[in-house]
């Protein structure tokens, strides 16, 4: 077999990623294998490559997560998909297919869920081995540069849409600026939530920029501002929604203090951070805390539209885009903050 060049994360420690030669992957029957067109840099991608990680990973493995390409071979068994297909990948590359959480078509949450980057080898080369009953089928009008990005916009619209209710006219606050906070912004804005308050940091000056752009009413700099007088000027109750989409676990504080009684915080946003919080708000307000996780079929199939449609205004958040050489630059720009996300383009 064939030798491709892949971004691979090879060992637990600072900085072990690099381009490396691995074989092109077999495929067994119910697998393709796909020739990727884009795939883009996932703030987990960033995390991995500096060993700053919340989970579990099976290295050496090769990185990417977020995925479109086109069909190059089907295993025997395949018969929804062919040769010369255009598609996007869903990520949970293994699942055992028999517990309650798969029998129930949630097989996000399958205990032994593994997934693509991380637990199986990832996009991030030329050609992926994908099972079939990842995929979806992508319009000819999406091109993978803005197909890969189905991956974060269903983290996104499982949080804001699946497992929260964003009626118009609600008040929702969202906190971190990433592109999953950015993401979860529009979404929340496409469900008519007014006032809509994204924030960040003092150093996420361009981010809370595009959180405007896609539909927040304003942004906080939290450094410089007062966010909690704030939501009190807005309204005085507190929000009816929270979003914490950052990567610092000590902002659960925050959204307990800014959620409104009986109101709801969504979480999706994690770090390796352990910290004490006072978690009585929760109790004394009738707080809902919800966690979310990856996504599911349903999910795919409404955001691959969305896209299709360009209501989520998905490039605004693309600001590099480079071939897989190119990978230390994209990853870099992201974690110093230049761009927002990167997509690799591997050339064959
Ligand atoms: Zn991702
Ligand atoms: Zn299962």
């Amino acid at each position: 077999m064939r030798n491709q060049a892949a971004v691979v994360h090879y060992a637990l420690e600072p900085l072990a990623v690099e381009l490396r030669e691995v074989p092109i992957p077999e495929i067994g029957e119910t697998d393709v294998l796909l020739s990727v067109g884009a795939v883009s840099v996932c703030g987990s991608d960033v995390h991995q490559s500096r060993n700053t990680h919340s989970w579990q990973v099976n290295v050496p493995v090769v990185l990417g997560h977020e995925f479109g390409g086109t069909v190059a071979r089907v295993g025997r068994g395949v018969t929804a998909f062919r040769e010369g297909d255009r598609v996007v990948s869903e990520t949970a590359a293994e699942i055992c297919g028999n517990c309650l959480l798969c029998r129930t078509g949630r097989y996000n949450l399958c205990p032994s869920r593994k997934g693509f980057g991380y637990g199986v080898n990832g996009a991030m080369a030329q050609f992926v081995r994908v099972p079939a009953r990842c995929l979806h089928h992508i319009p000819d009008s999406l091109p993978f540069e803005l197909a890969c990005l189905s991956e974060p916009h269903a983290v996104a619209y499982q949080n804001m849409c699946v497992n929260s209710h964003v009626a118009p006219g609600d008040f929702v606050v969202v906190i971190g600026p990433g592109p999953i906070g950015l993401l979860c912004t529009r979404m929340a804005a496409l469900s008519g939530a007014n006032p809509l308050i994204t924030v960040g940091l003092s150093c996420d000056g361009p981010r809370l920029e595009a959180a405007r752009r896609l539909g927040a009413t304003h942004t906080v700099d939290i450094e410089t501002q007062n966010l909690e007088e704030i939501v009190r000027d807005l309204s005085a109750i507190g929000a009816d929604l929270v979003c914490d989409a950052s990567g610092a676990s000590a902002t659960l504080s925050t959204a307990l203090r800014l959620t409104r009684p009986d109101g709801q915080i969504a979480k999706v946003g994690w770090s390796p951070d352990v910290i004490a919080t006072d978690v009585n708000p929760l109790v004394q307000r009738n707080i809902h805390l919800q966690g979310s996780f990856s996504h599911n079929y349903p999910v795919w199939e409404r955001v691959i539209h969305l896209l299709d449609r360009g209501v989520t205004m998905a490039d605004t958040i693309v600001g590099l885009r480079a071939p897989l050489e190119g990978w230390r630059e994209a990853f870099d720009s992201m974690h110093d903050g230049r761009v927002i996300k990167s997509v690799l383009v591997p050339v064959g």
